[in-house]
């Protein structure tokens, strides 16, 4: 079936089900479009609580665990079922009589918020389930992510728009799935892998590698990876096998995750705090790479202070494009002995903020290479700068300064201030490059301004109207 005749075909579905509500099911393809939207999420709380998931980082760490998991059910060999960790968002749906019924995210792991109308547009995952053996009342657990091949485009088409673009394609995920039009989120694509069964799984189920068979079988999309191990060494071996395959895959996997796979032994291990005690990640050292420090340049931030920041040959590094690193201040330069045109390490894990960890052992410097030194006036306006007695920064303290205007008002319309919406970083520049705001209370004087702001280049209406 071609698009234009499956969308032909949605549209009849759907007005016939406006005509006749009763025939309306939660699994019609109609729902996958999105419902009205909604101005906040309801409340739900998880029957059992989405726990978290102790660390280790090296094989030592690994055989501390299986030592302690070995002494308490007294057993010197368990079979391990070994999965990717899917950097996503996780979430649990439920199913009754094999329909899907609600779905939520994790929030604090006891409480999280029904997301029911956003999963269901999420193609991979089945509105209603197939195969043998479904129970009549089923929860699972798994993690939506958002494609990294898809992430780039994404946030070009938003860059042109106006809109924030997001950092890495988890916050993309997790922007996606919190969209309070469900017909926004149907727009993403957005993918989910199913991982676990909550609660009683009944005679059937006795390991953990016999549920994933069995979500797949039930229509579930399962990862492909998963493997069970004997012992240690085969963990060890699976760890390196998705170390190595880490790169070519579509989706951010930040480690291993080690389960032991008996259900029974699962149940009698239980959990210490918020950690089960029956597993464990195994996760990837922080991502390093080598690139080019094109330049050391300053930030002047809102309250004056100036700080170094590298300007990088853009490296893909931890999930993100890396393009700057800060740089903190001027001794942590020294001390590294930072200079334009080395060659530096730079590394970024998780959501931490990218870092130039210090110069490549291969670096070899040119004869312009000279140290970094701290201007002694300030980039954006000239003043000459004044040291901070407490402090090791200098600061501009130039009230009219530009560029602390600028931090000024990104501050103040930021998230956890104002909260403004669509008035993102850039924005912020091209506003007041173009004279329309010299201070805070400028902002909200925009809609009087709205025929020249649509005449700036970069600006579409949408963005206009949304200030
Ligand atoms: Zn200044």
């Amino acid at each position: 079936m071609s698009d234009a005749e499956w969308d032909a075909k949605l549209r009849e579905l759907q007005s016939l089900e406006t005509e006749h509500p009763e025939l309306l099911t939660p699994d019609s393809p109609t729902q996958r479009v999105g419902a009205p939207p909604s101005d906040g999420f309801a409340e739900v709380v998880h029957p059992s609580p989405m726990l978290s998931l102790g660390n280790v980082f090296d094989r030592e760490e690994l055989e501390a665990w299986h030592g302690r998991v070995s002494e308490y059910v007294e057993l010197d060999r368990f079979d391990m079922n070994c999965e990717l960790k899917i950097d996503g968002l996780a979430i649990a749906i439920h199913y009754e009589n094999g329909v899907l019924v609600q779905a939520a995210t994790r929030g604090d792991g006891i409480r999280g918020e029904d997301v029911t109308a956003n999963i269901r547009t999420i193609k991979s995952i089945p509105l209603r389930l197939t195969g043998y053996d479904v129970p009549q009342a089923l929860e699972v657990r798994g993690e939506v992510f958002f494609p990294i091949s898809a992430f780039e485009q994404f946030n070009a088409e938003r860059a042109e728009q106006g809109l924030q673009t997001y950092v890495n394609p988890r916050n993309s995920a997790s922007g996606s799935l919190r969209q309070l039009d469900s017909a926004e989120t149907a727009a993403r694509p957005l993918e989910a892998f199913i991982y676990s069964i909550s609660g009683p799984t009944g005679d059937m189920l006795r390991t953990q590698s016999g549920v994933l068979n069995a979500l797949k079988q039930w229509g579930f999309k399962t990862n492909p990876w998963s493997r069970v191990a004997t012992d240690l060494d085969r963990v060890a071996a699976a760890f390196n096998n998705a170390t190595k395959a880490r790169p070519g895959l579509d989706y951010g996997i930040d480690g291993v995750v080690i389960k032991v796979d008996d259900l029974a032994l699962q149940a009698r291990l239980g959990t210490v705090g918020r950690d089960p005690r029956w597993a464990t990640a195994w996760k990837f050292p922080a991502e390093q790479v080598t690139t080019t420090l094109k330049e050391i340049a300053i930030n002047v931030g809102r309250t004056g202070s100036l700080t170094p920041y590298a300007i990088l040959d853009p490296v893909f590094v931890g999930g993100v494009t890396v393009s700057q690193a800060t740089l903190h201040n001027a001794d942590v330069v020294a001390e590294k002995d930072l200079r334009a045109g080395d060659l530096v390490i730079v590394q970024r894990a998780g959501d931490v903020i990218p870092q130039v960890v210090g110069l490549a052992p291969e670096n070899k410097r040119g004869p312009d290479s000279k140290p970094f030194e701290m201007p002694d006036r300030c980039p954006a306006c000239d003043s000459a700068v004044v040291p901070d007695e407490e402090d090791v920064v200098v600061r501009c303290v130039n009230g009219r300064c530009p560029a602390q205007t600028v931090r000024l008002l990104e501050h103040f319309a930021s998230r956890g201030a104002m909260d403004i919406e669509g008035l993102g970083e850039k924005l912020v520049a091209l506003l007041y490059q173009g004279d329309f705001v010299a201070d805070v209370s400028d902002i909200f004087n925009l809609a009087d301004r709205r025929e020249d702001l649509v005449a700036i280049d970069r600006m579409g209406e949408i963005s206009v109207d949304n200030l």
